[in-house]
């Protein structure tokens, strides 16, 4: 078969193939788009601590005709029949879940992380129960009991934060309010945290406290099981995760646990939460569990935090200052105050630069929420690419440079970063991307 020319809208590509055949012809509104996404991801220097590239064979996995397939209910288990493959492809991830993370239960077909969590109260509390998590401007997620998110609306949520002189969370003020309130759940983990989480003391307190405890690792489960971060496995009772940051594999999630907790997760999940599962994303998790079992995966990890304790150093050179003055993980936290830069106008300053962040509320920020003094960066996608700690000074200048040029309005300085970015760029692809 010939692959038709490329109809892309948008700026001239160094790869103008279509990967997409069937959809170039059926719709070729929807395939530019999906072409310029493509040449946006291969020629920009993605710094979001939450996203990554993932294979080609997680790609092809996601779009595989299991996405025809109903199938609720669990393998051997199911409400619906003609489940010969599908069954196996869900045992398959189930079983590569518990063989990388070494847990007794785990269950892969939350939808994404945030359902994946309801699930968690689901099993675990009442409405009006109280529940305790990070503060999302410390760094939690909307999901630890925020007030906007339906976990905080349904239950009570007492949240902790971090020192405003460390950055660092007090484990003495997280058992003292542990005790105090007395939570049904409590969440450790965030979207922010640039320091590794001691899931020992968070287990000490949850069983002192009388508390279910969670650990969501969305963002550090790749670092996990690389062995670039303690595992929180044998200190709590429930572990939510994400697939798709980290991890590396398709925007999903999964619950693991201990046997004890199984069908309480399994109920929640379905039929108490969802619906039939995404055959085609489980086939996907199983895929990229596959891949981060191997060896090149924890080689992976350990240049990903390599990478982001690099850049950390560079970004301190220059004069930066860091939430909790550096990164133990993937994630670097910069508070732009000192720049006299707000968050926003440098992440849009360094995204016309070709570099993808996004700007992120600092502890005890005094702007808001909508408004920022501070950008959180990542390198788990740069490290996808190959890039290694030789690279990170020069991220680390555009960085600078970016953020001065988008505080003095200079357009020309930008539009050169972003031309050297490409240039990189271009000699390193990305998994995934059409070559
Ligand atoms: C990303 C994230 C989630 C939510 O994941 P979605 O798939 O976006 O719903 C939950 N918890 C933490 C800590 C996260 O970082």
């Amino acid at each position: 078969m010939t692959t038709p020319p490329a109809q892309h809208a948008g700026p001239a590509a160094p790869h103008t193939r279509t990967a997409h055949p069937a959809l170039s012809a059926t719709d070729p509104e929807l395939a530019a788009l999906v072409g310029a996404e493509e040449r946006l991801q291969a020629a920009t220097l993605r710094l979001i601590p939450s996203e990554n590239y993932v294979s080609g064979a997680v790609l092809e996995a996601s779009g595989t005709v299991l996405q025809n397939k109903y199938s609720e209910g669990y393998p051997g288990r199911r409400y619906y029949e003609g489940q010969q493959n599908i069954d196996q492809v869900e045992q398959l991830a189930v079983d590569r879940a518990k063989a990388l993370f070494g847990v007794e239960h785990a269950n892969v077909q939350p939808y994404s992380g945030s359902p994946a969590n309801l699930a968690v109260y689901l099993a675990f509390a009442e409405p009006g129960d109280t529940v305790m998590g990070m503060a999302l401007p410390m760094g939690g997620h909307l999901t630890h009991g925020w007030g906007v998110s339906a976990t905080g609306k349904w239950f009570r949520g007492v949240q902790y934060g971090v020192r405003q002189d460390t950055g660092l969370i007090d484990y003495d003020e997280v058992r003292e309010l542990a005790l105090k309130e007395r939570p049904k759940v409590i969440f450790c983990g965030g979207t922010a945290l640039p320091r590794t989480i001691d899931f020992a003391a968070f287990g000490e307190i949850a069983r002192e406290s009388g508390a279910v405890l969670v650990a969501d690792v969305a963002h550090i489960a790749g670092l996990i099981a690389g062995g670039a971060h303690p595992s929180p496995v044998p200190h709590v009772d429930v572990v939510s995760t994400t697939t798709h940051k980290t991890l590396r594999g398709p925007r999903g999630a999964m619950l693991m646990s201990r046997e004890q907790h199984a069908k309480a997760i399994d109920k929640a999940v379905f039929p108490g939460l969802q619906g039939g599962p995404h055959n085609q994303t489980t086939a996907a998790i199983a895929v990229a569990l596959h891949e981060a079992a191997q060896p090149a995966f924890r080689d992976y990890a350990h240049a990903v935090v390599a990478n982001a304790k690099a850049l950390a150093d560079a970004l301190l050179e220059r004069g930066f200052t860091l939430v909790s003055g550096g990164t133990d993980n993937h994630l670097i936290l910069i508070d732009l105050t000192p720049q006299d830069v707000p968050g926003k106008v440098a992440a849009q300053a360094l995204d016309r630069a070709g570099i993808v962040v996004n700007y992120n509320t600092v502890p005890y920020d005094t702007r808001k929420p909508f408004d920022p003094s501070g950008i959180r960066i990542g390198t788990p996608s740069l490290t996808s690419r190959g890039l290694g700690t030789e690279h990170m000074a020069a991220v680390a200048d555009w960085i600078q440079r970016g953020v001065a040029a988008g505080r003095s309005g200079d357009e020309d300085g930008i539009a050169a970063i972003r031309a050297e970015v490409a240039e990189l760029m271009a000699a390193y692809p990305a998994p995934g991307l059409p070559a």
